[in-house]
């Protein structure tokens, strides 16, 4: 980027807020402002850890949280899923691509309706209801679930199902729209309810994948610059009017 005189500023923004011209102004956390006539939101989403001993320790190498980033690597091992609601339901159905051996930990939770437990069944998929105490392996890699009963069970990786939040609530205050699952509503090019706001990647509803993130990023970049062009070109228009 220092080749086309991109200025990168490595600083946290805490407010967001658009003035009555349509511009945005962004301030960091040392009161430093910014302006531009367009924005675009790229805070990404914080995964959601549960408070489950050692899990620092493990996740993102044998815990993780999406099956389509890290299942192949995990293929026919032996996988838990994690889940205090019945959202682990569908997560551990669909880890049935990747392996036979799959698990559902509740976490001494009692969500699970008949008719899921059948569906459990069928898949055969074991189910624990037993609360976890501890998590043990070495070097990242997780190798047993001990039980509050103090069984131990053994396991190569985990994928929870414990959701996400918004890394910042800059979208937000600035009036976007968000869905139930706390992401960012956006149109074609990454586009929001709030004229000139662009929200893309993980903040933004969609696949959350790296390369879903940068191709966001590459439209909202092209629209604007097209949307710039146009306000432009009306302008000049309207200027030469004017003047004749
Ligand atoms: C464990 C794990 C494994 C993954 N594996 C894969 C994989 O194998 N393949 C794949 O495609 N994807 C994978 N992903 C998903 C991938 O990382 C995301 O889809 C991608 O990083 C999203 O990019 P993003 O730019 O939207 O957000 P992020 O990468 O989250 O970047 C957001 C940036 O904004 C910054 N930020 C937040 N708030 C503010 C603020 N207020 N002011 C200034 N800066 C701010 C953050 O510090 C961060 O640097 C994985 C994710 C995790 C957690």
């Amino acid at each position: 980027l220092k080749k086309y005189s991109v200025p990168i500023k490595r600083t946290n923004i805490i407010t967001a807020s658009k003035t009555v011209n349509g511009n945005f102004i962004v301030t960091d956390r040392k009161g430093v402002t910014f302006q531009s006539r367009k924005l675009i939101i790229a805070t990404g989403l914080t995964d959601r850890l549960p408070s489950l001993k050692g899990i620092k320790k493990f996740y993102g190498k044998s815990i993780f949280h999406c099956p389509y980033c890290d299942g192949w690597e995990v293929k026919d091992r032996k996988i838990a899923i994690y889940s205090e609601n019945k959202n682990g339901v569908e997560l551990a159905l669909s880890l049935k691509t990747w392996s036979h051996t799959i698990t559902l930990f509740t976490n001494g939770n009692n969500y699970l309706k008949s008719p899921d437990r059948k569906l459990l069944k069928q898949y055969n998929i074991q189910v624990v209801t037993e609360k976890i105490e501890n998590l043990l392996g070495k070097a990242g890699k997780l190798q047993f679930i001990l039980l509050g009963t103090k069984k131990r069970l053994p396991c190569d990786a985990m994928f929870l199902a414990t959701g996400y939040a918004q890394h910042s609530n800059l979208a937000e205050d600035l009036g976007c729209l968000v869905s139930k699952q706390h992401v960012v509503i956006t149109r074609k090019s990454g586009r929001t309810n709030i004229p000139g706001l662009y929200v893309v990647g993980d903040a933004s509803w969609d696949i959350h994948l790296a390369i879903i993130a940068a191709s966001e990023g590459a439209k909202a970049g092209v629209y604007i610059n097209k949307q710039i062009q146009k306000e432009e070109k009306q302008q000049i228009i309207t200027t030469q009017k004017i003047l004749a």
